[in-house]
């Protein structure tokens, strides 16, 4: 058999411009096989705080309108409960609901810690708090990325021992523009940041002190249109608007509140029975000892806008129930009404907070680039849809978490992998956890052509080297004779 076996001899026989074809095309083969995954995607998520995913309609909006027609759009985003901010911006970079990644509110007390986190008061820098979960800029800088984060709630606390890669300490008072700036010079260091994170504070705070429903909010939408319309103008400019993918979005709505829908607690309840956490309309009651069912009894029919839950009670679609910072009792108001103590406390006109099947607490969804679809729109999604597609089109390894890729691989210029879900209980969220196998229908055809490129030229190889073992039909004819001398 060793006799038989000629195949290094023969190659060095060729002819040395078949060898150079031969190589050159293996090179290509390799080279088309791996392309997809050498090619690094940048993302820059933007989050404008409050921004209700109808306010693009009620004032002309030509920026975000362009995005629209550039790029993809999607009509209703069904964000987290609780629908504030914390919760949600969390949501977006973790892909869990809150009872799992554990920032459940704005305001909340660790009974288990005896510690207090309060947004109000910016008591937020605690890493405890958010090391429920790991954040997308960690899992990216764990995969060699470099990562950059204006504001955006959570990226400037220390979390799992890491920052971001850049990050601007929070300051409400670094204006819009300045915080494009510092993503921009990030995105053209030599090491380029391959994620970049933006926050704004508007048009929440606005839509609070003025009421959604307020005619001076159209100037409040058409402002932020311009920053936009300043964020595109900045990316084009800077040779970035057709190689960063721009996904902008939101945590949640706003809706009309008013003096007149308003449910005082003190008028039910004896103030020195419990401790009341988080705002209003879903609060948190930490009844003291022994007071937990004379508190439910007495809120139980309380008021027919006033819905009172056990926490073990807590309807399953919430997704709010297995986390220890979740208080006892949750107390819920209908949509645009407010829950104070009594009537020493502010009252807000607009408010958000409320169930997140509302569609004034959705936020909005736009987003173009590279890699997604131009001139598409789709109806729904979930927020917790976001954080596998980033990861997707970051190509780094997702951590477990409640979306979906699939949901929203429409969205996507190119067809999304086979999704692999793994499912995995916690025994603290009982939820399906999913990873998905990043590899990309574009992978599995570089790998199907190279084969194919391979296996003609060695078909093409063969023929050759036979062609040049052949030199009579007479000899041909014996091997032909006598097929047993091969064996
Ligand atoms: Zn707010």
């Amino acid at each position: 058999m060793g006799d038989t076996w000629v195949f290094p001899d023969c190659f060095l026989k060729m002819d040395s411009k078949f060898c150079h074809v031969f190589f050159t095309l293996s090179a290509l083969t390799i080279s088309v096989t791996f392309s997809y995954h050498q090619e690094e995607q940048k993302v820059l998520l933007v989050s404008f705080d409050g921004f209700r995913w109808d306010y693009i309609y009620r004032v002309p909006t030509p920026n975000f309108d362009y995005i629209k027609e550039h790029g993809v759009y999607v009509k209703q985003v069904t964000n987290v409960f609780v629908t504030t901010t914390y919760p949600n911006h969390y949501t977006l970079v973790t892909g869990l609901y809150p009872e799992s990644h554990g920032i459940i509110a704005n305001d909340m007390y660790d009974s288990v810690r005896n510690k207090t986190f309060s947004l109000e008061h910016l008591e937020i820098y605690d890493s405890e708090f958010w090391e429920d979960a790991t954040p997308i800029w960690i899992t990216n800088q764990k995969a060699g990325h470099e990562t950059g984060a204006a504001m955006w709630p959570g990226t400037d606390v220390k979390i799992h021992g890491e920052f971001p890669t850049y990050y601007m300490p929070y300051n409400q008072s670094v204006s819009f523009e300045d915080r494009v700036t510092k993503i921009i010079e990030w995105f053209k260091l030599e090491k380029s940041i391959n994620f970049a994170l933006l926050y704004w504070e508007d048009p929440d705070e606005m839509g609070h002190n003025l009421g959604p429903d307020n005619p001076l909010m159209d100037s409040v939408i058409s402002d932020i249109d311009s920053k936009i319309g300043y964020l595109i103008k900045e990316l084009m400019k800077e040779k970035l608007w057709n190689t960063v993918n721009l996904i902008i979005t939101s945590d949640h709505g706003m809706t009309q509140c008013s003096g007149e829908r308003i449910i005082e607690l003190d008028h039910y309840i004896n103030p020195n029975d419990y401790f009341l956490i988080d705002n209003s309309p879903v609060r948190g009651i930490l009844p003291k000892k022994g007071k937990l069912d004379k508190i439910y009894a007495a809120l139980t029919n309380a008021h027919p806008n006033l819905t009172v839950y056990k926490k073990e009670d807590i309807p399953e679609r919430f997704h709010y129930k297995h986390h220890h910072r979740i208080q006892p009792i949750l107390i819920m108001a209908d949509e645009g009404w407010t829950i104070i103590q009594n009537r020493s406390n502010t009252f807000m006109l607009g408010n958000h907070g409320y169930d997140n099947e509302f569609s004034d607490m959705h936020p909005l969804f736009l987003a173009h680039g590279p890699t997604f679809k131009k001139n598409i729109s789709k109806n729904s999604m979930n927020s917790t849809d976001l954080y596998p597609l980033l990861c997707h089109i970051l190509n780094i390894p997702p951590m477990p978490h409640n979306g979906s890729l699939a949901n929203v691989k429409e969205l996507l210029s190119e067809t999304v992998p086979t999704v692999v879900p793994h499912s995995m209980m916690t025994p603290q969220s009982n939820v399906n956890l999913r990873i998905y196998k990043l590899q990309s229908y574009a992978y599995f055809m570089g790998v199907f052509l190279g084969s194919m490129i391979v296996i003609v030229f060695l078909i093409v190889f063969i023929k050759h080297l036979t062609h040049s073992q052949m030199p009579t039909i007479q000899e041909r004819n014996v091997e032909i004779a006598q097929p047993l001398l091969w064996s």
